[in-house]
């Protein structure tokens, strides 16, 4: 993971935490007497996207790609490998 992947990723995080705040607020305030349920799913529905959202963001910060020296197949660190084979999934080294 790079600095700036995870600079981007923090950024994206405080541009939609403010807006799942406003979801969680919006959840316990139609738990108030009267308030139909159509507000409780709506806002749940709502939250969930967000959290999800958030997590989506992570994720494609944390994950590991692929570089020149990885394993096409496995992404296995094929540095120092010499005989052909990758020796984590028996892909063909070029
Ligand atoms: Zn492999």
């Amino acid at each position: 993971m790079t600095a700036l992947r995870f600079l981007a990723a923090a950024v994206a995080t405080a541009v939609v935490s403010p807006c799942l705040g406003f979801g969680i607020y919006g959840l316990l305030a139609s738990q108030e007497p009267g308030a139909g349920i159509g507000w409780t799913i709506g806002y749940l529905v709502f939250d969930t996207i967000l959290v999800a959202l958030i997590i989506a963001i992570w994720w494609l910060a944390f994950r590991r790609t692929r570089g020149p020296t990885d394993c096409l197949g496995c992404g296995y660190d094929l540095r120092g490998v010499r005989d052909g084979a990758c020796p984590e999934c028996g892909a063909t080294v070029n």
